[in-house]
């Protein structure tokens, strides 16, 4: 049965609406081949049809997105340049008037009065929204199993998990359930789910996008980018994310243009591997796909070459001290008298802001609250926070030294592919080193993009990319260049089951 495609009138063609990009869907809706209704139903009907069992997303605002849709079509005066694209939103993201619980009982019935920065430059430049995203709560996880409201799936397979914490994000996008998403990444989420789940993620460099309206979860790495199915798509939606917010005074007026991207081959390109982020620990299929992979971009041109981080193996002690540490300062609002929820039936204020805390964090939650308040108390500081600090600084100079011989550095973007549902919850440890390679990128505020990289075992692989700060344009480059090289074209089960 057809449900979710349309013909197109000029040679009868058919089209499943769900397989189309945003650059394409755009040039159509332009011609005005389909309509945004048109395309906005077919995202909705997937998510009828697949949504319960894949739980991408915690909200659904299907009616007003409808609307939305509606009042693009029948606009008269010019097209925004997003116009009618339907969209996810992480529920990290206030907005405004729309349930924000960041998977969290915290904030179970917490209704922003503001709408984040990006979402509202996303907004004017008219999307449609679609809902918001189930995540790990307070994005503090690597599965999505950390949600206070239950585990999302990977439409690959759903047994498995679809990484995180921007899980649901990127599960609606590889799950036809979106165009395209919006994901936030502290230390990996938005690219180690683009990886799990065979799709685009982009985190840019630290300052480029707004972070007002992100709820906080570690504000010296926090970072919002675009989850989508190709790079041309990750280029198109962060011309819309970047620049200076007075609202933000972490973020910056970007610094360069970002020019539209040109067919051509890898050809100069000098990327280094990083040594020490192959081999040991990592699954012998993703390093056989990223092989293959790295094969297909020398063919395309590029110089391919061994890089070395020195003190990378420190990167991931060090962010588990610094991002809980900030996590505990961030959390401390959270106490029944500003936001969301509070602890009904006890005596006295002390006991409310306990009771609240008890019951409305999850254990993953708590448990950074806890190392994060123990790493920032007198006596343990300057032996946790500060050596962590240390090792921060040395990660920058690891990766200037490498970014001076090399235009950019390459990586499997996680060791594994998609773990099974409950495979890592018992062991913390084993689940912080999903992030292995994502990490050290975020210690150094460097913009990174993970592209799919082949299938292992029927599951995707992702390649990393980081770049030098600012210079997203030339990684969005690269990019586009080793995805036509490397030829993934692939769609999850979910959407090739509605062609
Ligand atoms: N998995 C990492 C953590 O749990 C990163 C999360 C993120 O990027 N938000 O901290």
């Amino acid at each position: 049965m057809v449900l979710s495609g349309c013909r197109l009138s000029w040679n009868r063609e058919y089209v499943n609406l769900l397989r189309l990009t945003a650059t394409e869907a755009l040039e159509l809706m332009k011609r005005g081949e389909i309509s945004s209704s048109e395309f906005t139903g077919a995202f909705l009907s997937q998510i009828d049809r697949h949504d319960d069992d894949v739980f991408a997303f915690l909200n659904v605002t299907g009616e007003s997105a409808r609307e939305e849709a509606a009042a693009i079509d029948a606009s008269a005066s010019g097209r925004p340049a997003l116009a009618g694209l339907p969209t996810a939103i992480k529920d990290v993201l206030c907005t405004r008037g729309v349930t924000t619980t960041c998977a969290s009982k915290m904030l179970e019935n917490y209704n922003p009065i503001y709408t984040a920065t990006c979402v509202q430059r996303m907004k004017d430049a008219g999307i449609v929204t679609l809902g918001k995203t189930n995540m790990d709560e307070f994005a503090m996880g690597s599965s999505t199993e950390n949600s206070a409201y239950g585990p999302t799936r990977n439409p690959w397979d759903l047994e498995r998990v679809p990484g995180g914490s921007s899980g649901g994000s990127a599960a609606a996008v590889a799950a036809g359930e979106c165009v395209w998403a919006l994901g936030s990444d502290t230390g990996g989420s938005i690219r180690q789910p683009a990886a799990f789940c065979g799709v685009v993620g982009l985190k840019p460099t630290y300052g480029s996008v707004s972070r007002y309206g992100l709820i906080a979860f570690a504000s010296s790495f926090d970072q919002v980018g675009p989850i989508t199915k190709n790079v041309r798509d990750a280029h198109l939606m962060l011309q819309f994310l970047v620049g200076k917010d007075p609202l933000d005074s972490t973020s910056v007026e970007y610094p360069v243009e970002i020019p539209p991207l040109e067919d051509r081959d890898l050809s100069g390109v000098r990327l280094g591997i990083v040594k020490e982020l192959v081999g040991e620990g990592f699954d012998s299929g993703v390093m056989e796909t990223f092989s293959k992979a790295v094969a297909m971009l020398e063919a395309a041109g590029a110089e391919i070459g061994e890089a070395s981080l020195p003190h990378v193996e420190y990167a991931l002690p060090a962010y588990y001290i610094l991002a809980p540490a900030e996590a505990s300062a961030n959390l401390a609002r959270f106490d029944g008298v500003r936001y969301g929820l509070r602890a009904g039936d006890t005596s006295g204020i002390t006991e409310m802001y306990e009771e609240t805390r008890r019951i409305g964090f999850g254990d993953e939650v708590k448990r950074r609250i806890m190392l994060g308040t123990h790493a920032l108390s007198s006596g343990y500081y300057d032996a946790y926070y500060g050596q962590a600090q240390k090792v921060r600084t040395l990660m920058v100079q690891d990766f200037a030294s490498a970014l001076g011989q090399f235009d950019m550095l390459i990586s499997p973007t996680a060791p594994t592919t998609a773990f099974r549902l409950g495979e890592k919850t018992g062991d913390p440890l084993t689940m912080y080193k999903s992030d292995i390679c994502t990490i050290p990128v975020n210690l150094a505020g460097l913009p990174a993009i993970s592209i799919p990289a082949g299938l292992s075992e029927g599951l995707p692989v992702g390649l990393q990319i980081i770049g030098k700060a600012f210079t997203a344009p030339t990684l969005l480059q690269t990019a586009y260049s080793a995805e036509t090289a490397i030829g993934f074209g692939r769609v999850s089960p979910l959407i090739e089951g509605q062609d």
